[in-house]
């Protein structure tokens, strides 16, 4: 007789000195050159830091699956065997100058609930699954969140298996040399729900004295390539009325840029990230400016008006001054609405753990935002030191990691259902 009860009592609590020791344990892998880590995907220190997560798994009493892409599923039974199961995870690859925490933290905390579930002895209806997923970071092999991308059918496997490095090396090949290519379909499982935990990678939770985040949404973004062009001509003998300054049609549509993000505050942001100038000599008015607007926002409606605004703005500034402007868009994906019932697991943990909160909107990318699009998913965030990340120095304390592991445990025990 099986009596579910919806939460765990507020009691229950992980091992936060364990969790801790393990992200020690893991950082030792690859480390960095000053104090975080290199622990690029697909790599041999990938490899090692595999093949420890896979030990720590099994010995605690996990299965573990291995796909295509070398997504890694360590699985602990539930006791309906129709039952789908729980995911939680998020990726061990790291930066080239990465930090211990960005991906780490949510694979490693996953395994920490697991280990707590064992201590307590506590049965959950739906199976548990702790995620690695592969390549998150992209850095090495373009796109991020490659992996994911491929399992929630954004990009095709062979697609994703010809990407190189840049040393001409296939994403693919270099999977099956680590020894991490599986022969799991890509994308085959079903998911119940999702969770990731994540550092924030920004200053706001630190700033507001919150110790979880609850993520609601993921910024949207889009990327349009403007090419200005005017004519080159001599800084000296070229008077004023007669100069077509590229360079100076761009300073003006990065004025408007700058205008249209404000106009949508506080989510919206905009900024070029990318400048070129043509010849760019010291002596030659700009014949030609290339450079790419980058504007986000967890609203699809506001990206829409903003790219609007762009095109009908600069075309108008480029007109006035006699010169061309086109436009490319070059990239971009929708802003990610979370799953309401997955964001209310994780608000509802942290309040029953006496926990401060906030809602956020997902500044960066994540798993999380490609399997949201097969499985109802949800994120949790805890706060890092002056919001650095993608950086060596990247720091967070324990009690912050335990505290974002303790709200992961409650909100994926809540929706795996305790069993008596
Ligand atoms: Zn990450």
């Amino acid at each position: 007789m099986t009596a579910p009860t919806s939460a765990p009592g507020e009691n229950l609590k992980i091992n936060g000195q364990r969790l801790w020791d393990s992200l020690m344990e893991m950082a030792k892998i690859g480390p960095g050159v000053a104090g975080g880590n290199n622990r690029q995907t697909v790599t041999d220190e990938d490899g090692e830091g595999r093949a420890l997560f896979q030990t720590w798994c099994e010995a605690a009493g996990c299965t573990m699956g291995l796909d295509q892409m070398g997504n890694m599923f360590a699985r602990r039974e539930g006791t309906d065997p129709d039952a789908l199961p729980v995911y939680m995870g998020s990726h061990l690859d790291t930066q080239p100058t990465g930090g211990k925490y960005d991906g780490v933290l949510g694979v490693l905390s996953g395994l920490e609930v697991v280990r707590t579930l064992n201590d307590l002895n506590i049965r959950t209806k739906h199976p548990i699954v702790v995620t690695n997923f592969t390549n998150e970071e992209g850095t090495r092999f373009a796109p991020a969140m490659l992996s994911s991308g491929v399992f929630a059918g954004i990009h095709t496997q062979d697609w994703a298996y010809d990407r190189t490095d840049a040393e001409g090396l296939k994403f693919g090949d270099e999977l099956r040399r680590i020894g991490w290519r599986g022969e799991e379909e890509v994308g085959a499982r079903k998911m119940h729900a999702f969770f990731e935990l994540h550092i924030e990678q920004g200053p706001i939770l630190e700033a507001e004295g919150k110790e979880i985040g609850v993520v609601t949404h993921g910024q949207g973004l889009s990327w349009t390539q403007v090419t200005i062009t005017g004519r080159e001509s001599h800084t000296g003998s070229t008077p004023m009325p007669l100069r077509r300054n590229a360079g100076l049609g761009m300073a003006r549509v990065l004025e408007l840029v700058d205008e249209i993000a404000w106009s949508h505050k506080p989510h919206a942001v905009g900024a070029a990230g990318h400048i070129d100038v043509f010849p760019n000599s010291r002596n030659v008015i700009p014949g030609k400016a290339q450079f790419t607007i980058d504007f986000r926002s967890p609203d699809l409606a506001v990206i829409e008006d903003m790219e609007k605004r762009l095109r009908e703005g600069a075309q108008k500034i480029c007109d006035d001054m006699g010169l061309t402007v086109e436009f490319e868009k070059v990239g971009g994906f929708d802003p990610v609405t979370f799953d309401e019932t997955c964001v209310s697991a994780v608000r509802n943990a942290a309040e029953r753990l006496g926990l401060t909160h906030m809602d956020l909107i997902s500044g960066a990318g994540h798993d999380a935002c490609w399997i949201n699009r097969v499985a109802p998913t949800a994120m949790i965030m805890c706060p890092c030191v002056d919001g650095l990340s993608h950086n060596e120095a990247e720091e967070i304390s324990p009690e912050w990691a335990a505290a974002g592991t303790n709200v992961l445990f409650h909100a994926v025990v809540e929706t795996a259902i305790i069993q008596d």
